[in-house]
Parts: structure tokens; C-alpha cells; sequence
């Protein structure tokens, strides 16, 4: 675009359709503003009766027509219409606004996961040469979820905490892209949103999907006194308020459909209602004479399908359903309905390796699950990982963007277009930074390579000291490369006495890496004044004890009598010290989760660690 005689550069005009929504509107104010920051000269977003609601476009002078639009979905197309000119055009309102920020990546924004989004100075030829390009994202649905416990939502400070952080979080997901967000609900839960959000996910193009473990609130308990056959029949016959609900008893599942209706009426935003039972292992189904007939599998799915029938008729969203613990390998005689979707949950991979690499001892059978679901519902799937799941690595600052880039190309290759990243609010941005990065760009492109992305990464989040960071991160890359084969970090009780012997070598080194990244987070600190690095430091160090600790209690369980008890207390207490490290963070960095959360896990956490100092092997209930 030329520049106006006289050296100044001419106002940027910014036009989406008058007859557009929200989002169009967000995607050109926030592409003005960008623009501006970035050329100079100012920018304004106006709206034209004369474009099309899935058409922006940016000019500095003469005009031309936009030519067809051949975007679907969140597909979009940056097109040069004239000299002055160049167009986004989408398949909808939500692909403007990743068009209009994907452009701004290619002028030189960058919006990396807990720095502040950069608008670096560029020149108006950067805008002028930009050769024409079209984005389809390689999934659909690109989303991430949370626990909606996490918000602490009966604490009003607590709330406003997590609310300060979803303020910048929901704009960042738009800014890469991502176009869903899932609550997990759970039995104790009183709420199913978070009210004060839902305005802005609609603003950013972030569709809510409600659900989660509601099974257990589907059915009320108070029902159990008047009905006791809506209840689950343990193994002795009797009924018990506990677990989900008799899936042979019709007046039940009536109850069910009712309560599903009812959240499907309450919240016309919801795309996807998440059915799931008790987050348990076992013990939640029935085992009455008619349901004792019937896998878990087969009791879930007839509720799931009575919801998904009773949604069909009501013109509402699909229904998913959980596989996941009792239900991860599918049974052949699964028959779900054309809008009941399976969403496969594979808590208890690994990942050191990638979810299709055959080298792995673990991952192959969660693959062939993979496959057979998908082919038993017809390709109808969504995966639901945990890259940044706080509770799964204990509060652990790992990094795995390798296996992540190598999963979702995966994941693609099967014909999987929906994927979800389960968070835990500021603790993940935090402590997962380099996941969240992979994530969000292997969701858009299944050519994205880990490569190039720890630095950037580094260059973004410490400006000051990119080099000494991208290396505290590759320690971090390698200490995760040792230790994460045993699904939850918090309980090196669950793996075989072999395995366990076999990891203890490798935990040595793993922390050893966490040695090195607290030393250059602590110099980049103390030069720089670098809070972030601060607070890096004070998380690695934590992991470096918890790390140490968990070594130590292998150790200690491979050890008998007074040198096992001593040991294994001294691991303990360490581990139950580390926490100090997370104390010592900003309440804004660590979030709700790393404040709150994370002090009643530890009891939790200590608990199975002294239960279970002289039994490996034995296997507890989680939470996802
Ligand atoms: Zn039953
Ligand atoms: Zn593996």
C-alpha cells in the first residue's frame, strides 16, 4: 500500500458487513487496533451495508469488489481484491476474527500463552506484499476445557481471581484460533457455567459446551427414598444412593431425559451436552437381574441414546459419550444413536511417546481403542487430552510439544476433526505454556512441527533472556521425556514393582534437568527482574523436590522394614514441603488452581502416598 506524499501513511480503513453479528465486529476493532499498533498512521473499524456478513476488508484507497467466497466453517481466505486493498472472507463470522489476527501474525503479532500479546513496529510493505493465502484448520471443533470447580465459584474473591484471568485468557483462545470451550461439571457441583463468562465467549467466537460427570445430578439423590429402584443394585442385590442409575428401570431414564431437556432449555448457547457417569473406576453401574446382563458399556449407552433420542426430537445438540476408565475398550455390541458422539479420554497414555508410536509399551492399546470406537460410531469422535493437565503431571512443570505435534497429526490421519485440551485456568498457562503453543497451532495446521516453537516461545514470554529460557524450557522438554509413562505423576504406587524400578533412574535425571532450568530462571530473575522467570524458578524448584521425593519413596518401597518406614516418611514430607515453592508465587500467576486447588489435592495426594508406602499396584479412583 503506497504511502501519502509527505512521508505519513495513510488511515487504514477496516469495513465488515452491517448486517454482521458480534464477532465480525470484535475481528475489525480488534484488527484496527493491532494494525495501528503495529504500521502507525491509524486505523478504523467501520461497518458498510455493502459487504457481506463473512467479508472484512482493509483498504487505504481506491476500491474493488471482493471476489466469491468459497470458505466453510472457520475457514478463511486472505485475498488481494485491489492495489489498496485486501479482503478476509470466511465460512463464518468466527473465521474472520482467526483470519483477522492470523493476518496480524503475518505482519509480525505474536500471541504466545502468558505473554503479553506483541504488536512489534513493521512497515506498510509487510501489509503490501502479503500474498494472498487461505487457512482450513485441520480440526473443526479446537477447544479446551476446564473443571468448573477450579473457578471456586462459592468464594466471591476466589471468583473474581479466575474471572481477572478469563478476561485475557478468552481473547488469547480466540487470537489462536480456538473455537470451543467445555465445563466439566461434577456431583457436587451447583452450576453448569459461569455466568459472567458467557457473554464473552460469545463476543470471541467460543462456543460453551455444558456437561460433564451429571449423571449422579440427572438423577437426584433425594430420590432414593421414595424410589430406590432408579438406583444402582450392587453386587448383593441392595440399591444404593451411590454410583449412576438402574438403566433398566424407564421411569429413570424418563427422570434423565427430563433433566437433559431442561439444561438443553436453559442454555440455548450449549453445542454439545456432555453425559458422563460417575468419575469412578467400577462400582458405579448396576447389577440389578435386568441390568447385570449389560457391560457398563451397554448400561451407559442406553442412557446416553434415551438422551440423545429425547435431544433429537427437541431439534437440540448432539450428545457425548465418555470413554474413559470402565468404558475406554469399547464393547462390539455398542449401538448409538446417529447424534450420540463417543469422546475418548485417554487419561492413562503415555506421553513420552506419541498416541500412534508403535516403539511405546502403553500407547498401542489406546490407539486400537481409538480405532474401534471410531469405527463403531461411524467416525463420530471427539478426543478429549490432557496436555496441561495440572492434577495428571502433580502440579509439575513438564513440556511435551514433540508428542503433541506427532499425536494430532495422528488424530487427523484417523479422520478425527474434533479435539479438546483439558486446562486448569492461570496454573496452565504457567506450567504448560509450550503444550498449550502446540496445541493450539497443531489444531490449526497438521504441518506444524515442534521445531522453532520453544524458542519463539521463550523470545515472547522473556524478551530479555530468550536464549537462557529456550534452554530452562528444553530441560523442562527432557525431564518430562523421563517421566511421563506412568499416568498420574502423584501416584508412583500404581506402577508394577518392575516398571517402578525401571523409572527410578530416570527420575534421578529428571529432576537433575529441573536443577539446571532453576539455575537459568533464577539468573534470567535477578539480571532481568523478570517476574515470570520468578515464578518459573519457584515452579521448577518445586518440581525438582516433588521429583526427588517420588524417587526417594520408590526407593523407599523397594526397602523393608525401618529403612522403608524412614525413607518413605522422609519422601513424604518432602513432597508435602515442595508445595512451599507454589506459596511463594503471585496469586495471578499460579491462578485459583495453584492458590486453592492445589492444597486440598495435596491432603489428597499425601494420603495415597502413606496408604500405600508398601503396596504398589493397587489402583485408586481419579479425577479427570
Ligand atoms: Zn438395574
Ligand atoms: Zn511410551
Amino acid at each position: 500500500m503506497p504511502k501519502k506524499k509527505g512521508g505519513s501513511t495513510s488511515t487504514l480503513i477496516i469495513r465488515y458487513g452491517a448486517r454482521a453479528g458480534e464477532v465480525a465486529a470484535v475481528a475489525a476493532r480488534e484488527l484496527a487496533e493491532g494494525l495501528a499498533k503495529m504500521l502507525g498512521g491509524g486505523a478504523s473499524a467501520a461497518s458498510d451495508p455493502a459487504l457481506d456478513a463473512r467479508t472484512i476488508l482493509v483498504s487505504s484507497g481506491a476500491e474493488a469488489p471482493v471476489g466469491p467466497n468459497k470458505m466453510s466453517d472457520d475457514g478463511f481466505q486472505i485475498s488481494r481484491p485491489g492495489r489498496d486493498s485486501i479482503a478476509i472472507t470466511s465460512g463464518n463470522e468466527r473465521g474472520l476474527l482467526h483470519g483477522a489476527y492470523d493476518l496480524m501474525e503475518r505482519v509480525g503479532a505474536r500471541f504466545v500463552a502468558g505473554a503479553p500479546a506483541n504488536f512489534p513496529e513493521a512497515s506498510r510493505d509487510a501489509l503490501a506484499k502479503l500474498k494472498p493465502y487461505a487457512v482450513t484448520p485441520a480440526f473443526k471443533r479446537r477447544a479446551m476445557a476446564s473443571d468448573i470447580m477450579t473457578w471456586n465459584y462459592t468464594h466471591a474473591d476466589r471468583l473474581a481471581q479466575h474471572l481477572k484471568f478469563d478476561r485475557e485468557f478468552i481473547p488469547w483462545m480466540a487470537r489462536r484460533g480456538i473455537n470451543g470451550f467445555e465445563y466439566i461439571r461434577h456431583a457436587h457441583d451447583t452450576k453448569q457455567r459461569i455466568d459472567e463468562l458467557t457473554a464473552l465467549y460469545i463476543a470471541y467466537g467460543v462456543g460453551v459446551e455444558y456437561g460433564g460427570h451429571v449423571l449422579q445430578i440427572l438423577m437426584p439423590r433425594e430420590q432414593f427414598a421414595l424410589h430406590p429402584e432408579y438406583f444402582p443394585a450392587g453386587k448383593n442385590g441392595e440399591r444404593s444412593a451411590k454410583g449412576n442409575l438402574c438403566a433398566s428401570n424407564p421411569d429413570a431414564l424418563r427422570m434423565v431425559t427430563d433433566g437433559a431437556l431442561r439444561y438443553a432449555r436453559d442454555c440455548p448457547e450449549n453445542e454439545l451436552l456432555h453425559i458422563w457417569g460417575a468419575d469412578v473406576r467400577e462400582g458405579a453401574w448396576c447389577r440389578c437381574a435386568q441390568c447385570k446382563k449389560l457391560s457398563p458399556h451397554l448400561q451407559y449407552m442406553t442412557i446416553v441414546n434415551a438422551v440423545g433420542a429425547a435431544l433429537a426430537s427437541a431439534g437440540s445438540t448432539p450428545v457425548a459419550y465418555l470413554a474413559y476408565h470402565d468404558t475406554l475398550d469399547p464393547d462390539r455390541k455398542l449401538r448409538p444413536l446417529p447424534n450420540v458422539h463417543f469422546e475418548w479420554a485417554p487419561r492413562e497414555r503415555c506421553y513420552i511417546h506419541a498416541i500412534d508410536d508403535g516403539d511405546c509399551a502403553i500407547n498401542p492399546r489406546y490407539l486400537e481403542s481409538l480405532k474401534r470406537y471410531l469405527e463403531i460410531f461411524d467416525g463420530r469422535g471427539h478426543v478429549f487430552e490432557y496436555y496441561a493437565d495440572a492434577i495428571l503431571f502433580g502440579g509439575i512443570g513438564f513440556a511435551t510439544p514433540t508428542t503433541i505435534a506427532r499425536d494430532l497429526r495422528a488424530y487427523k490421519g484417523l479422520g478425527i476433526d474434533s479435539i479438546c485440551n483439558l486446562t486448569f485456568g492461570a496454573y496452565s498457562v504457567l506450567a504448560y505454556p509450550l503444550n498449550l503453543e502446540a496445541f493450539v497451532r497443531g489444531t490449526r495446521s497438521s504441518k506444524f512441527s515442534a521445531s522453532g516453537l520453544i524458542a519463539e516461545c521463550a523470545a515472547n514470554r522473556h524478551p530479555k533472556a530468550a536464549d537462557a529460557m529456550g534452554k530452562a524450557y528444553r530441560h523442562v522438554e527432557r525431564a518430562a521425556s523421563m517421566v511421563l509413562d506412568y499416568a498420574d505423576v502423584m501416584c508412583p504406587y500404581e506402577m508394577t514393582t518392575e516398571h517402578a524400578a525401571a523409572k527410578k533412574p530416570l527420575i534421578e535425571k529428571a529432576f537433575a534437568q529441573f536443577e539446571h532450568a532453576v539455575k537459568l530462571a533464577n539468573a534470567t530473575h535477578e539480571k532481568y527482574g523478570d517476574a515470570l522467570a520468578g515464578a518459573e524458578e519457584e515452579l521448577w524448584s518445586y518440581s525438582f523436590e516433588v521429583l526427588s521425593g517420588i524417587g526417594d519413596y520408590i526407593r523407599a518401597h523397594q526397602e523393608g522394614g525401618i529403612v522403608k518406614h524412614t525413607l518413605g516418611q522422609g519422601a513424604i514430607a518432602q513432597i508435602a514441603g515442595a508445595l512451599e515453592h507454589i506459596h511463594n508465587i503471585e496469586a495471578d500467576r499460579k491462578g485459583t488452581w495453584g492458590a486453592y486447588d492445589l492444597e486440598w489435592l495435596r491432603e489428597m495426594w499425601l494420603d495415597g502416598l502413606r496408604k500405600n508406602l508398601g503396596a504398589f499396584q493397587i489402583k485408586m479412583g481419579k479425577l479427570l
